[in-house]
């Protein structure tokens, strides 16, 4: 079966909605969720449902006129929830992508299925270190987001993860307030990944709190990478040049039906080399579990 790739017209500044779709239509067990409507009995009324706009989109893609209208209609469900996307401005391809999982997730009361596909969990250890007092806590993520080292040339998305994964000291401006001292202390974190489902997005941290961008190349690997033992293989790119203050996002994709790459650019798709998936401008990985 011969599969055209398909863009999504940008329906104003909405390349971050379009390389975020791309990345998420791609993930193998959504895409056939939503495509055989599979969420159809926990949806009540199908205008403002998340996941019946998905449908909708995936269902019209091929037919230019009608996208545009399913396109703005999805985000408008996703601004009605989430004010920020409500408008017509520049946004994080990663933030929207995160609220449209929390969104579908939220509609589904977390079934089973959408639970295998997304549910991660970090751990936090914090360790006060005048009364030794350890305190664990449990988080779902959809997203691990991680730090990329500034200053340097190079970097791998495993030195990435041993960063994240490494202890960190709370001090000075950043003390933890310790419930059995009863005040500020000094302290160690230490994050670690507690369970890993189907799917393990991530996102490099690219934008700091200075408003600049890190452009630093972080290589990573398009199969056999290994996380909490599980194997996964990359699935999809969103990519992000020029700055904080005015860019552009696209997304590279690997094809449903084969081995093939596709690159889109809001309605530009078009075949890649695996060679050209790996580049600074890597925003945001998609990885599924083999
Ligand atoms: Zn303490």
């Amino acid at each position: 079966m011969h599969i055209i790739p398909c863009g999504f017209p940008n329906i104003s500044n909405s390349c971050y909605m379009n390389s975020a779709l791309q990345c998420l239509l791609s993930i193998n067990p959504l895409y056939t969720y939503i495509k055989n409507k599979q969420f159809k009995k926990y949806v009540s009324n199908k205008r403002t449902s998340v996941n019946y706009a998905l449908y909708k989109v995936l269902k019209n893609k091929h037919k230019y006129t009608k996208i545009i209208f399913y396109l703005q209609h999805l985000k408008f469900i996703i601004g009605e929830n989430n004010k920020i996307f409500s408008n017509n401005n520049q946004q994080d391809s990663q933030e929207f992508l995160n609220v449209l999982l929390c969104d579908i997730m939220n509609e589904l009361k977390y079934k089973p299925i959408i639970k295998n596909i997304f549910n991660n969990i970090q751990t936090t250890i914090v360790k006060c270190d005048e009364c030794n007092t350890t305190v664990e806590k449990y988080d779902d993520f959809n997203i691990l987001s991680l730090a990329i080292p500034e200053n340097v040339h190079s970097t791998t998305l495993n030195e990435c993860i041993n960063m994240y994964l490494c202890l960190t000291k709370l001090d000075g401006n950043n003390m933890y307030e310790c419930e059995v001292c009863n005040k500020k202390t000094s302290a160690t974190l230490k994050y670690d990944i507690h369970k890993i489902s189907n799917v393990l997005i991530i996102h490099l941290k690219r934008f700091n709190q200075n408003l600049s961008k890190n452009n630093t190349l972080c290589t990573f690997p398009i199969n056999n990478f290994v996380v909490c033992d599980k194997q996964f293989e990359l699935t999809g790119v969103i990519y992000h040049r020029g700055s904080l203050f005015g860019g552009h996002y696209t997304a590279s994709c690997k094809g449903m039906f084969n081995n093939n790459w596709y690159n889109y650019d809001d309605n530009v798709a078009c075949q890649i080399d695996t060679n050209n998936i790996v580049n600074s401008q890597a925003y945001v990985l998609v990885y599924q579990c083999l």
